[in-house]
């Protein structure tokens, strides 16, 4: 044996299995396709948003949560509906205990911190019952994706150090091995040295080969969202057809291809129609991985109109239901959407997803992150975008943008006169505080939290008011991300086989196994859960591996 325990992928569900398998006293091989230079996989990149439920930050913030109303809100947004769904319904009850319970203190023992302000995402589709957050629970990491990684990647160093763990960077998983119906061993190719930075394409060239043995393998290999061909295989009827065109939210080594590998022994990948992809990608100006998209964390102020400049119907307000804005925006024959803002919205309101987009959080600076709410200017990134950004438009007047949207899309489908008249209407709405359009309604609702107030949310104000100006377009791609389906488990992460019955020695957790079960989130996720279900998956993988290996 090489090894008590072989972890396929050094993303953040690697590291902490590996983890915690180290500091069970066993020996753990943690193998990667990608070079040194990127361990930590998609979290690093990530904004370290986490789910936390009745934390103290949202307490202190005003925000009346509970474990009651989570459950609520995840059983709605899931809407389990499948003979499939046992497992996945049972992940995802054990992830709200986990959520409410000691998510938070475990974290914090190992030096992780949050964000003061805590943040309102998917704010729903307007049913108590339905899909959403009824309350703020985004709790942004201090020092974003790095920060949630760095404990993990802290211990992981030191088993190395120990001799416990050892590291098998640039190790390509393209089997599992078995004896006797048992998953034994990976075997694979050996790439050449890769001096890529961290994060961009590298090369497959293929310099030797391995077969290494454990007595259990954990797939931690991720999910499909940098392979297009994968997502559009997969993808959804019930969102319309599957995007023509659509940018990369993820490094190119989200490949999926490790997801079929493992299926080769007999393992059981369940709901693979069911994923997250965003509507509010823009295309990064100065991108690190192929078709690199970022995605807008939107306010509630934009106004969002479809490729013909009709304004998307409540409540598809920015930042209020991913997938029901994809099935719309899919619905109307064009795979992209605009929104229409004013500098005053896009100054206090536009957050990009990611931590290279978020210098001051990532880098821990209070002061830089204080810039924030004194609302003087966009952050940096933000002001980057709008300048060197291929999807924005900016110009002083309504004719001269709609003129520019046209010429940018190449479509010509914006009519002036159109997006005139919805605007203006808007606008009317603003000067009284009992309003019927639905989404003004929502922006006071939103001011009456004081973390949107601060930091969030622009004081209301018509769109065409010269002094909120210039006026704003930005041309909103699909961008692909997570993938809700993946391996079934139980909860100790071990997988199903096709014949229902759990695989000797093989376990997957994080994105490969949907976060868990096979599919958590059922078909919408809240936000902030799918780091949070890495940390929880990979750590029942860990745990129970170590002690099955006796
Ligand atoms: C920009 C961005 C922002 C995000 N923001 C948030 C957020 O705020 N909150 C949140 O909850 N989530 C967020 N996410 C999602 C979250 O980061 C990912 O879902 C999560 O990190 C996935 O972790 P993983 O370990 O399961 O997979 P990955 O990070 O994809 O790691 C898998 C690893 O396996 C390796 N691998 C794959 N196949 C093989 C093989 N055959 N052989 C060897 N190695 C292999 C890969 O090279 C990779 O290193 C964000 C993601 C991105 C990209």
């Amino acid at each position: 044996m090489d090894a008590d325990v072989i972890v396929v992928g050094a993303g953040l569900t690697g590291l902490v299995a590996a983890a915690e398998i180290a500091d069970a006293g066993k020996r753990v091989l943690l193998l990667d396709q990608e070079g040194e230079q990127s361990i930590g996989g998609q979290a690093f990149w990530s904004l370290g948003g986490l789910f936390l439920v009745d934390s103290p930050e949202q307490r202190r913030m005003g925000v009346k949560d509970s474990h009651e109303l989570a459950r609520q809100d995840w059983f709605g947004s899931a809407q389990f509906d499948r003979d499939e769904d046992y497992w996945p319904r049972r992940w995802a009850e054990a992830y709200v205990d986990f959520a409410a319970g000691e998510k938070r203190s475990w974290l914090r023992e190992m030096g992780h911190r949050v964000f003061p302000i805590v943040g309102w995402a998917e704010r729903g589709d307007g049913r108590a019952e339905g899909h959403g957050n009824s309350v703020p629970r985004f709790h942004i990491t201090w020092g974003t994706g790095p920060g949630v990684l760095e404990p993990f990647e802290r211990r992981a160093r030191e088993a190395q150090a120990s001799g416990r763990l050892a590291f098998k960077f640039r190790h390509r998983a393209d089997a599992l091995t078995t004896t006797g119906g048992r998953v034994d061993g990976v075997s694979g190719a050996i790439l050449d040295a890769s001096t890529v930075r961290r994060g961009e394409a590298s090369s497959r060239h293929v310099i030797g080969d391995f077969t290494l043995r454990a007595q259990a393998v954990i797939v931690a290999s991720g999910g499909i969202g940098g392979n297009h061909d994968l997502v559009r295989q997969n993808w959804p009827k019930r969102l319309g057809d599957a995007p023509k065109y659509m940018i990369s939210g993820v490094p190119a080594h989200v490949d999926g291809r490790m997801l079929g590998i493992t299926e080769a022994v007999g393992a059981r990948l369940i709901n693979r129609d069911r994923m997250w992809h965003y509507v509010e990608g823009i295309k990064n100006w100065s991108a690190i991985w192929p078709m690199h998209g970022i995605r807008i964390l939107p306010g509630p102020s934009p106004m969002w109109f479809d490729a013909t400049g009709t304004r998307l119907p409540a409540p598809l307000f920015p930042g209020s239901d991913t997938l029901g804005q994809l099935h719309y925006i899919m619905s109307t024959g064009y795979d992209y959407s605009w929104f229409v803002l004013t500098q005053s919205i896009i100054k206090k309101e536009f957050a990009l997803s990611g931590s290279e987009q978020n210098p001051d959080l990532t880098g821990k600076d209070w002061l830089m992150t204080a810039r924030r709410a004194t609302n003087k200017g966009a952050p940096g990134p933000v002001e980057a975008f709008k300048t060197h950004g291929v999807d924005f438009v900016v110009r002083d007047n309504l004719s001269d943008l709609v003129a520019g949207m046209n010429a940018l899309s190449g479509d010509n489908l914006l009519k002036l006169e159109h997006l005139r008249l919805q605007i203006e209407a808007r606008d009317r709405e603003i000067a009284n505080p009992f309003v019927k359009d639905a989404q003004v309604m929502n922006i006071h609702n939103a001011r009456r939290y004081i973390g949107d107030r601060l930091t969030r949310t622009a004081k209301p104000h018509r769109i065409l008011d010269p002094a909120h100006g210039p006026l704003i377009a930005v041309r909103l791609n699909i961008l692909t991300r997570k993938t809700l389906g993946g391996f079934e488990t139980d909860l100790d992460s071990r997988v199903f086989g096709r014949d229902g019955q759990i695989i000797p020695g093989l376990y997957a957790a994080g994105e490969a196994a949907g976060f868990g079960g096979g599919g958590m989130h059922g078909y919408r996720s809240l936000e902030g859960t799918f780091l949070g279900g890495c940390l929880f998956s990979g750590r029942n993988a860990g745990r129970a591996a170590a002690k099955a290996v006796g």
